[in-house]
């Protein structure tokens, strides 16, 4: 098999290192390509340069800015084909899922190339004049996890230029490819030095967080990591943005209509294998419609294809990387050993090569197992009985994490003002996973900190700056 080579993009060039990283193929757990393994070194090179940018990149105007992320978007749009078999090759999600992530990574630059940051006048009198203006930070480092890697990329990558600072982005090691051939397609579409892409272990990602000349961090990714990025961030107040892990419910009320949301409730949970920070996690259905709903959810499963992404017909791939794939196992015992029951799946085959793990479906295992309460990030979905509302928005809340949830209702407004009770920053009544650009996301409690996408994404990028001019001072 053809392994190929990859580089990273420092200061305008794609460069290389001496010791590279392998890329593995879920699917087949076969190396499908090498990415250089970066230290301190290419990091203070790629960090320096950012900064040599950012003298000119800041005061370059903003109409410029734009027109750099929209070509950008272009160049993903115009090798959309090999950009998604890639993203298939390392990721392991469908091709249908591929397509939608890259059609997504060029549709999220684009919208977020119009965001403007205006001045805002805090005082016009005739004693002065006061204008709150939005500068940028300056150097930005990117931290991206192997879930969504280049959707996570751009929209880090776009909103950072546009803000005028300049980045230095860290793909997750299991998955650089799509992001590094992307590297390879904007070279020269933007200023050397603006975009910086470097590809190394985990241990890059500390040095990263501890860089002096690194003025803000924005990271998506775990809880766990995203603690220690605070940490190591607290050390020179570099500014964060932590868009973390989840533990997200669905709520089903009596009302719902169960043929329609059967499917729906199918791929809210186990779209790219469960790895979406805001899949839901834990499904909670009134017991007036339980026994009816779950046993609809579970022939939409029985429907449903594990296998290789690049394959047609597969609607669900492999997880994407062997420690995952381990943690998924480990629920699915946990639940076998303190007999849960199982309406689908449960049986993970070790034989054969791929991170594989069957759609699985525990009836209404209690609150307190592992399943219910932890992040699975993976193709296992727990249902739930509930008898009230009081009660299950209690259930719902009884998380560290508060990113996203859902209620499905056939009365919008009951689904509203249940919402409004939920501790998470996103709330669907009757859909799931959409995420706007213009909209802020972000989590609640541990599950981050600030946001990303819109207005107030953009903002992160920038600090305020308060000009205050004093009228007739010398008349
Ligand atoms: P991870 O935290 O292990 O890794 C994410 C990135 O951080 C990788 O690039 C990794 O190399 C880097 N990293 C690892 N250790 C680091 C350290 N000490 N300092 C700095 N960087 C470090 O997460 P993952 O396993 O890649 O992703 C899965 C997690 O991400 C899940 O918990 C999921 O919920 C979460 N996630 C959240 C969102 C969101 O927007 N909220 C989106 C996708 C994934």
């Amino acid at each position: 098999m053809m392994t190929d080579l990859y580089r990273n993009l420092i200061d305008g060039d794609m460069v290389t290192t001496a010791a590279m990283i392998d890329v593995i193929n879920p699917a087949n757990e076969q190396v499908v390509g090498q990415v250089p393994a970066c230290t301190a070194d290419e990091l203070d090179r790629a960090v320096a340069a950012a900064r040599r940018a950012f003298k000119t990149w800041s005061k370059t105007p903003v109409e410029e800015r734009r027109a750099v992320i929209r070509a950008m978007a272009g160049a993903i749009d115009a090798n959309f084909e090999e950009l998604y078999r890639l993203l298939t090759t390392e990721q392991g999600k469908p091709h249908m899922q591929a397509q939608f992530e890259i059609g997504a990574s060029s549709a999220m630059m684009n919208a977020q190339s119009t965001l403007s940051l205006e001045d805002v006048i805090n005082e016009d009198s005739e004693e002065r004049l006061s204008r709150t203006r939005r500068v940028p930070v300056g150097v930005v480092g990117g931290i991206v996890p192997w879930n969504f890697p280049l959707l996570m990329a751009v929209q880090k990558i776009a909103p950072a230029i546009l803000s005028g600072c300049t980045i230095v982005l860290k793909p997750s090691p299991f998955t650089p490819l799509t992001t590094l051939r992307f590297a390879e397609l904007i070279k020269d579409l933007v200023p050397a030095g603006v975009v910086n892409i470097i590809t190394g272990e985990d241990s890059l990602g500390p040095l990263i967080t501890a860089h002096p000349d690194i003025d803000k961090i924005t990271f998506t990714g775990s809880t766990a990591t995203g603690k220690k990025i605070m940490e190591g961030a607290s050390k020179d107040l570099k500014r964060i943005t932590l868009e973390l892990g989840g533990n997200d419910a669905s709520i089903v009320l009596p009302d719902a209509d169960v043929k329609k949301v059967a499917e729906q409730l199918f791929w809210s949970s186990f779209t790219n294998a469960g790895q979406i920070c805001v899949a839901a996690k834990r499904i909670y259905i009134h017991e007036d419609i339980y026994d009816e709903l779950s046993a609809a959810i579970a022939d939409v499963a029985r429907t449903v294809t594990v296998g290789d992404g690049a394959n047609q017909g597969t609607g669900v791939g492999p997880i994407q990387n062997k420690k995952q794939f381990d943690r998924v196992c480990e629920l699915i015992e946990d639940a076998r050993t303190n007999g849960y029951k199982f309406l689908v799946g449960g049986n993970v085959d070790p034989s054969g090569s791929g991170y594989y793990v069957p759609i699985t479906i525990l009836d209404n295992p209690p609150e307190d197992a592992r399943i219910v309460a932890e992040e699975q990030f993976g193709p296992v979905m727990p249902l739930m009985k509930f008898s009230t509302e009081e009660e299950v928005i209690a259930r719902a809340n009884n998380s560290d994490y508060g990113l996203a949830g859902a209620v499905w209702t056939s009365n919008p407004d009951r689904g509203v003002a249940i919402a409004e009770q939920l501790e998470t920053g996103t709330v669907w009544i009757n859909e799931f996973l959409h995420l706007s650009p213009f909209a802020p996301f972000g989590g609640h409690k541990q599950s981050g900190f600030g946001a990303e996408y819109g207005v107030e994404g953009l903002k992160e990028f920038t600090y305020s700056q308060v000009i205050t001019v004093k009228r007739n001072a010398f008349a």
